[in-house]
């Protein structure tokens, strides 16, 4: 009995020297934290914007933000908290505008570095045969648009919304209506400055350290921050042509969509969305738009069917316009759209490009823009496309979409399979984006949990009823859904991983790692 009563005082004392340890090593960490020789700095207090994102539904506050002014500071933060060892439990999240849906780019407890501080290289222009621009890895796209054609270029590869970081849609892919000619985003990369999860600064390219090149892009972040890229461009045009056609018939739409791909020369932008109105009632698809036939158009009457309109741009120069329109006309008579649904506008190239920036003014106005958004993104085979559709519009989407829904397709060909991003296996497949809002204080058909459920019915329906789709800007909760998501690639990116960020300290918001302990 004596034993038993050393043993167990024994124990006691062991646990409580570890618990103060613990509790001394954690409390230690934020003065620790704040000895760090940075030349930006580190605030403990302002925590809160980096806890939000604009899906607006996940909120995890970090212990600590930096504002980095040189990329020393981020390997300097790196280091350090690898020099704390597992037991801090420390993470890192690099966040670029905050723009992700899921709370990607937060760290609970953690350290979010804010991209957007960090303002080095300068961006630089490179104008000649193989033009370029270095930009740093928080530089929002908008501004690299601005810069570059100052020198008549301008990047190959969009999203729909430029204020996006370089960093936030290299480490998805970057897709847009240009990305079926050029690929996306990360297809049109030649370098890339990375601080790893191990704290080194590396520039990386096709040439130089390929392996950590590919890893990192499409890499949801898990490998290293993007300091730098080097970014292709081509001359910038000064006009677009903007056109919308309609289709009742998913089949004569998709036809058309997958003609226009193949073909060399006809649209330098081709996307598409699906129009879900039971009322009959148009939305506002043509508004800003001018019908080829006015008579004909002031017709024409949905009735309440589900509609498909096909969005097409034709890039020109005022000084080629006769050209542009002989090129655009004999583009549209190959297709079958409904004849008197021919709308079109000629806008400024940079209104083209930044046209999802006025929807956001006007929802900020009225106050729609900070709400829940419970997006949901896939890339559908080509072969499932009718299935998905039939289910999808046909059952699941019937009253209405609460946002637009984007659909259009892409060739495979322009992806490069080395980088970390998942797709199907297929030459031609699409992206169908569901992108609802959330509206404050409505419960009904257009309230979050409603949205979620169907948003469920969908994944449900795609991932077991149909071959090959992968979700874009993926989210899962547990490592066996992103073993299924990666497919074949898992083993590659755990290989990665455990190269280039061992303890797992990088952009836990992903759910993918835990970090070591
Ligand atoms: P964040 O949300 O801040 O970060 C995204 C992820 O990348 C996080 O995991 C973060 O930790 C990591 N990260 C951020 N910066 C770095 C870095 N420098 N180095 C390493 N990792 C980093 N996407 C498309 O492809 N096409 C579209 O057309 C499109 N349209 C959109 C329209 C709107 C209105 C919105 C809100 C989003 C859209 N997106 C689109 C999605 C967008 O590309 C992603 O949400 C992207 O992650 C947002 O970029 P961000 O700069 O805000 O990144």
């Amino acid at each position: 009995e004596h034993n038993i009563l050393f043993i167990r005082g024994f124990m006691i004392l062991f646990l409580s020297c570890i618990t103060i340890r613990l509790n001394f090593c954690i409390s230690s960490i934020p003065s620790s934290l704040k000895t760090l020789p940075l030349e930006g700095y580190i605030n403990f207090d302002e925590v809160g914007h980096a806890a939000r994102d604009f899906g607006n539904r996940y909120r995890y506050h970090p212990m600590a933000v930096v504002h980095p002014k040189s990329v020393s500071d981020i390997a300097v933060t790196i280091r350090h908290i690898l020099q704390m060892g597992p037991r801090s439990q420390l993470t890192v999240a690099a966040r670029g505008h905050g723009h992700s849906l899921h709370g990607q780019a937060q760290a609970h407890g953690g350290v979010v570095i804010n991209m957007e501080s960090l303002k080095v290289p300068e961006m630089q222009v490179y104008p000649g045969n193989s033009p370029y621009v270095d930009v740093s890895g928080g530089e929002l796209w908008i501004n690299i648009l601005h810069a570059s054609l100052q020198y008549g270029l301008a990047p190959k590869s969009w999203t729909d919304y430029l204020h996006l970081t370089v960093g936030g849609t290299l480490s998805n892919a970057g897709i847009s209506g240009q990305a079926f000619r050029h690929g996306p985003q990360i297809s049109n990369v030649q370098q890339l400055e990375i601080v790893t999860g191990k704290g080194e600064v590396l520039n990386c390219s096709l040439e130089q350290n390929g392996e950590l090149f590919h890893s990192v892009l499409g890499g949801l972040g898990q490998f290293g921050i993007i300091t730098r890229a080097r970014i292709s461009l081509e001359p910038a045009p000064a006009m677009v042509k903007w056109i919308r056609v309609l289709y009742a018939d998913f089949t004569a739409f998709t036809r058309d969509q997958e003609l226009l791909i193949s073909a060399e020369n006809a649209f330098d932008y081709i996307e598409g969305f699906v129009i879900i109105n039971r009322t009959g009632l148009l939305n506002n698809w043509r508004s800003s738009f001018n019908p080829q036939d006015p008579v004909q158009a002031s017709r024409f009457k949905s009735d309440g069917r589900t509609l498909f309109c096909l969005e097409m741009a034709k890039y020109y120069n005022p000084e080629d316009t006769d050209l542009a329109n002989q090129e655009v006309e004999k583009h549209l008579s190959h297709l079958s759209y409904i004849p008197s649904t021919l709308f079109l506008t000629e806008v400024t190239y940079i209104d083209f490009l930044d046209r999802v920036h006025v929807s956001e003014v006007k929802l900020r106005s009225k106050g729609l823009w900070d709400v829940p958004h419970p997006w949901l993104n896939l890339f559908i085979p080509k072969s499932q496309i009718h299935n998905f559709a039939e289910v999808v519009f046909g059952n699941i989407l019937t009253e209405t979409s609460n946002g637009p829904i984007l659909i259009y397709p892409v060739n495979k060909s322009k992806w490069d399979n080395r980088t970390s991003v998942v797709i199907p296996e297929e030459d031609i497949f699409y992206l169908v984006a569901f992108l609802a809002s959330a509206v404050p204080s409505s419960n009904g058909s257009d309230g979050l949990e409603h949205i979620l459920t169907q948003n469920k019915r969908i994944i449900e329906y795609s991932e077991r009823g149909l071959i090959g789709v992968k979700q874009y800007l993926p989210h899962y909760n547990t490592q066996e859904e992103w073993q299924d998501h990666f497919g074949p690639k898992w083993e590659p990116f755990l290989q990665r991983k455990s190269r280039y960020d061992p303890l797992a300290i990088l952009n836990p918001g992903q759910r993918i790692f835990q970090k070591a302990t």
